[in-house]
């Protein structure tokens, strides 16, 4: 089983949707977290200029010398700019303000919506030959379809959408999925929707069920099973630097999270060849 793990290429997992708040950067950090409780080797990708994840894993901000801008416009490699977290088996590419003038640094270049998946290619290619090869690489996006999106797009298998559970969840959903099919047609046609994750569930709102139901009507299975309850904890966590399973492994939240992991788990299962 590990060597079919070892020989199988590392999946690329991207946090998209351009509304803010919905929960992308706690999905990164905490699925990110569950998977690499349950043995995966998760390297997370911080692409969003504010640098909620990498604030969140801990990575202070002072002790940021090189960041995912970096390794976007080549001046370093991924590996020059990964550091390992609190967390056993989960590292990060931290994020900088650098990121807010990526745009136009590359817009004219032709390879601009490939910077990303250049910078994985050569990082798969050096970390194959190491003993524990990275298994996931979970990207956070910014709140936006720029052109960091668009690169963590373009250098995914598939996407993980995090909707909130509130009444305009499906709104922009469909930009979304058009920009997805966009990326489909012209950058990446592997790229694929992975799951649709309802985050901030509160059961005392009486409208989150129906927003749960009518989600599950537009996506079918493409909704996860675990839904992703409201929880102090998950909201305490970041300003102490930890993921909330590190936390409080116990809370509603937590828990929440690993069940999302099998999930993704056991989706891979299907897609990974035998
Ligand atoms: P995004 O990255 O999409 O902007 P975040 O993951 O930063 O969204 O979440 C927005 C805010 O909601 C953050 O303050 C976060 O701590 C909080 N939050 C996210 N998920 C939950 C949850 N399940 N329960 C409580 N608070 C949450
Ligand atoms: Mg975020």
């Amino acid at each position: 089983e590990g060597d079919a793990k070892r020989a199988a290429k590392p999946r690329v997992l991207v946090m998209a949707n351009q509304k803010g708040g919905v929960g992308k950067t706690t999905t990164a950090i905490n699925l990110g977290t569950a998977l690499a409780a349950i043995g995966e080797r998760v390297l997370i990708i911080d692409l969003d200029p504010q640098g909620n994840a990498s604030t969140g894993l801990g990575i202070d901000r002072k002790a940021r010398a090189t960041s995912s801008y970096d390794a976007l416009i080549g001046e370093r490699s991924l590996s020059e700019v990964i550091t390992p977290t609190a967390v056993p088996r989960l590292s990060i590419a931290p994020s900088t303000m650098d990121l807010l003038g990526v745009e136009l640094e590359i817009a004219g270049e032709s390879d601009r919506s490939y910077k990303l998946r250049k910078a994985l290619l050569a990082f798969f290619e050096s970390d194959r030959t190491r003993p524990d090869p990275v298994t996931y690489v979970l990207v956070d996006c910014p709140p936006s379809l720029n052109l960091l999106t668009i690169n963590a797009l373009a250098a995914a298998d598939a996407v993980v959408v995090p909707l909130q559970c509130e009444f305009f969840a499906l709104e922009g959903l469909s930009q979304l999925l058009t920009t997805v099919d966009q990326v489909r047609r012209t950058l990446n046609p592997a790229l694929t929707i992975h799951g649709v994750v309802l985050t901030m569930f509160d059961p005392r709102n009486s409208l989150a069920g129906q927003v749960v139901a009518d989600v599950r009507a537009h996506m079918g299975d493409k909704v996860y099973d675990t839904v992703i309850p409201r929880n102090v904890r998950i909201s305490e966590a970041p300003s102490h630097g930890k993921p909330a399973l590190l936390y409080d492994l116990r809370c509603a939240g937590s828990q929440a999270y690993l069940k999302l992991a099998s999930e993704v788990i056991q989706r891979e299962g299907r897609w990974r060849p035998a």
